[in-house]
């Protein structure tokens, strides 16, 4: 049509490089970080009324940005996300976010559970709730004290019509016990945890400067295991971070074949500019990166298989949050966090139903809505 575009680089590099981005990339029109998301229409509105050449928005007015949301954005469907917590204060050697982020910042409870409470209204009965550094929370609560996790976790719990509550992403050190005995005392929270190790020999998580060894990632999942044996862990794991021996790599191998994971994420170790790691000395080829990364996968995708299959017979409660006109099928994620598939009508989508699982795929389940006796007497 002849108009322009507007090239925008966004995100936790956009942060961090931003300067050096518009150096070298003259067709970049405009740079914002994640703290300034809602500028963005103020942002466009200037390059297009040609108020500015360029804009550049990397501040970091953490508070102004949940105020400045509108509600409108609340609407997400039957499974939301709630942010919780925003910022880190670890410095892992190997991430960007304490930069880009900034420090760990708390939203005030009251706001929460208000957010909670709307998202109800438009039809969530999940919610996840949300943080660099999720389990790291301490808000202001209602009774003017500093409240954690556990504490908004069992408010959450109190809200009707919030039936699933999930939370992502955890570090080991903030795993205390109100936090694991509440996956033993809520019912509402789901038997998921997503906590990542990164590796498991301590050499390494020392240099990643993760401040636990592996023996307390160990602890904690035979903690959660006492208070909730059905409990199914993800993880994310680095392989070849600076440093890494095949010793080093085995351990993390040998975590894997212990705790046994649903799912997980790994990656190959990729510099982050500006971090710690990046100028670390002894660094991993990428070949042996990549041969480990081969491995480690191969672990990770049997058990993920092996998990799925030993689910066919099961009975499940499932949420359907979306649905496949092409394929006319509801899809949903199992209490467990497996992606689940099912025939059946779109009015289902927000109904929570039992499922029987018919199969186990490498990556999902396939059920049949279950039709107990009761309903099909209330029918009659
Ligand atoms: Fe913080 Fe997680 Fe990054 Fe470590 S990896 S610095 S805990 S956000």
């Amino acid at each position: 049509s002849g108009e322009k575009a507007i090239m925008a680089v966004a995100g936790c590099v956009a942060q961090a490089e931003g300067d050096l981005i518009f150096s070298r990339a003259p067709y970049v029109d405009l740079i914002i970080g994640p703290q300034s998301y809602h500028k963005l229409p103020e942002m466009v509105l200037d390059l297009v009324g040609g108020k500015e050449a360029r804009v550049i928005n990397t501040d970091f007015p953490t508070e102004t940005k949940f105020d400045s949301l509108p509600e409108e954005s609340l609407k997400q469907g039957p499974s939301a996300f709630l942010s919780v917590q925003e910022g880190c204060d670890k410095f892992c050697t190997f991430c960007v976010v304490p930069y880009t982020r900034g420090a760990e910042y708390s939203r005030p409870v009251e706001d929460l559970i208000r957010e909670a409470k709307r998202l109800v209204q438009l039809g969530t009965k999940e919610v996840t709730l949300l943080g660099q550094n999720v389990n790291a929370y301490h808000g202001k609560g209602k009774d003017g004290k500093t409240w954690d996790l556990a504490d908004i976790i069992h408010e959450i719990a109190n809200i009707n019509g919030i039936e699933r509550i999930r939370y992502t992403t955890s570090h080991p050190r903030d795993m205390d016990k109100a936090l694991i005995d509440a996956h033993g005392s809520i019912d509402k929270l789901m038997p998921f945890l997503h906590l990542p190790i990164q590796a498991g020999s301590d050499k390494v998580l020392e240099a990643m400067n993760r401040k636990h060894k592996a023996e307390l990632y160990y602890e904690i999942i035979a903690d959660l295991r006492k208070v909730r044996p059905d409990i199914a862990m993800s993880s994310d794991f680095i392989v070849g971070f600076p440093g890494e021996s095949d010793d080093d790599f085995e351990d993390t191998m040998r975590v894997v074949e212990d705790i046994k994971y649903v799912y997980a994420y790994s990656f190959k170790y990729s510099p982050r500019p500006g971090t710690p790691a990046a100028n670390m000395a002894s660094m991993v080829p990428e070949q042996k990166k990549a041969e480990r990364l081969q491995r480690l996968q191969d672990l990770l995708n049997t058990q993920q298989y092996e998990y799925n299959k030993q689910a066919v017979g099961t009975t499940v409660p499932v949420l359907f949050d979306r649905y496949s006109e092409g394929k006319s099928q509801l899809m949903g994620r199992t209490p467990h966090n497996v992606a689940i598939h099912v025939k059946g009508s779109k009015r289902l989508v927000g109904e929570i139903m039992d499922v029987h699982v018919v199969s186990g795929g490498p990556n999902s389940l396939t059920g049949e809505i279950v039709i107990h006796d009761n309903i099909l007497k209330a029918a009659e």
